[in-house]
Parts: C-alpha cells; structure tokens; sequence
C-alpha cells in the first residue's frame, strides 16, 4: 500500500474511460494509488477486472462500470449512479477513444466515420454533459480529455481520427470558458505517441519498444487531476512538457 502521507487524491472519487488498457488502465491505478477511488469504464470486462485486482492489491478501491460509450443512455444512467451514489465528481478522465480508420477521405466508409465520432466525440460529450453538475458539486473538480497531436498536425489519411479529437479540443475550451469562474479546472491532454493497443493499430511497422509505455505517459498526466491546478481549457503536451494556456476570448 502507498504511503499514506503522499496519496495526493485521498477521499476523491474520480471516473476513467477507458480503463481496461493502455494508458486509460495506467492512469486509474495510479489515480487509485494516490486515494482516490475509481470509476472503471470500458467494453472489455476481463481487462476492468484484471484492473481491480491492480488496485486491491495496492490497497485501493474501485467499481467496476461496464459500458459500450456509444451507448448514449448508458452514459446518463453512469451519470445518474454516481450521483445517487456519492452526489458529486472530484475528478474525469475522458480517455477512451477509437482509430476507426486511416484512409483517404473520399474511401470512409459513413458507418465507420459516424461509429468514431459517436466514441470520440458525441460520447465525450454526453459524458461531461453527465457529470458536469456533479463536477461543479466538487471543491475541486478536474477533467482530463484526451485529444492528440493529429488534431493539429491532420496529416493525410489521418481526417477522420483527427476531427474527432479537434472536436473534443473545442468542447474543452469552451466548457473552461463556462467554468472558469468556479472551482472547476478542465484541461485537454496530448500524450503523445505512447506503446499501447491503438497505436500499434495505427503504425504497425513501428518498434513499440522505441515508445514510452502507458505507465510513463499516465504518470505524467495524473498531476493535472491534483487540486493545485489552477489553468483551465489548456492542453498538456506530454512528449513536449509543455502546456499551451487556453487564449480567453474577448
Ligand atoms: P487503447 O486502444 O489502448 O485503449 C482504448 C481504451 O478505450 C480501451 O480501454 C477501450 O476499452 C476503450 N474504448 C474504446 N472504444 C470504446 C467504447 N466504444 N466504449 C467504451 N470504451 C471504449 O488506446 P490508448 O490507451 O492508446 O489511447 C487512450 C487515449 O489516448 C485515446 O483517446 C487516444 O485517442 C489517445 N491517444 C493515444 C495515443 C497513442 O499513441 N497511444 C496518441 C495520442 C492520443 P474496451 O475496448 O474494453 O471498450
């Protein structure tokens, strides 16, 4: 078990999508390790229980929230649980997310661009739209979305993952701009290559041994769940370590 002394999210209750692998499944242990305990969501329940096991046995606590995101209802009734259950959110981790496909914009097949921005995007709002008022319940509410470089960079064949993800920089900013006079702080997050499913997915001929793993890469991230953040509708740039402030509008 984790020093008590230095659990840094003790008594907070804290939702990650995404939870079953990669760097959603790293940073709920690590977000458990530091006291907080967690809502696990995912499709795959052998993985959300394999991290439950992580998490007992570093002598935290979580519950386990089966769920296909593009289940729109499910996300509301996630939403309705927590508040019956606790009546507030300390802490969102919007991490779950799909490739779907990379491939020239005219050869996307409209099922498979609807499917990723039903995950991607409509999801991750319904999600905020959920929690929002149990965020705002919270001293200290923190959300994490996860965006990525391909939002900016929209390289050829990469139109379709990185709309989802400009679209969720867009829902960030402005759900800061509507909050940042509470004490809710809510930020984007590009991790950055990292040694996981998806991206494997996506270069296949790459070396995953040459990437930082998701364990690196999520520990750089949990520090903006921490109640001493005070930016909020910024982006993390993990690779980089740089944070890119959000410019208010006029
Ligand atoms: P993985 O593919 O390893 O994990 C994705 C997670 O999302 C899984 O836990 C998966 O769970 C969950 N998920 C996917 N679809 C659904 C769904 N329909 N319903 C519920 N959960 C779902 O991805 P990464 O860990 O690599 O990526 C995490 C985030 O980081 C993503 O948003 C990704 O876009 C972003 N990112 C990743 C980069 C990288 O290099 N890895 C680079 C830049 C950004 P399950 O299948 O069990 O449902």
């Amino acid at each position: 078990m984790s020093d008590p002394a230095a659990r840094r999210l003790e008594g907070r209750v804290a939702v990650v999508t995404g939870a079953s692998r990669g760097i959603g499944r790293a940073l709920a242990r690590l977000i458990a390790a530091e006291g907080a305990h967690v809502v696990a969501v995912a499709r795959t329940v052998g993985g959300l229980e394999e991290l439950d096991d992580e998490i007992k046995a570093a002598g935290g606590s979580a519950t386990l929230a089966p769920l296909d995101l593009a289940d729109m209802a499910g996300i509301d009734r996630l939403g309705g649980a927590i508040a019956e259950r606790w009546g507030r959110l300390d802490g969102l981790v919007a991490n779950a997310g799909m490739l779907g496909v990379l491939s020239p914009i005219g050869h996307i097949e409209a099922k498979v661009f609807e499917k990723t921005f039903a995950v991607n995007v409509t999801a991750t709002w319904r999600l905020i739209r959920a929690v929002d008022p149990l965020l705002r319940r919270s001293e200290a509410g923190r959300a994490v979305v996860l965006s990525s470089g391909a939002a900016h960079s929209c390289k050829a064949f990469w139109s379709l993952y990185a709309a989802t993800k400009a679209a969720c920089e867009a829902l960030v900013r402005s759900w800061a701009h509507e909050t940042d006079t509470l004490a809710l702080r809510v930020n984007s997050v590009d991790p950055g290559a990292t040694r996981t499913a998806m991206r494997k997915q996506a270069m296949p001929g790459e070396d995953p041994l040459t990437l930082p793993t998701a364990e690196d890469v999520a520990a750089r991230i949990l520090p903006l769940l921490f109640t001493e953040v005070t930016e909020t509708g910024g982006l993390f740039n993990v690779r980089e370590n740089r944070f890119t402030a959000y410019q208010k509008p006029a």
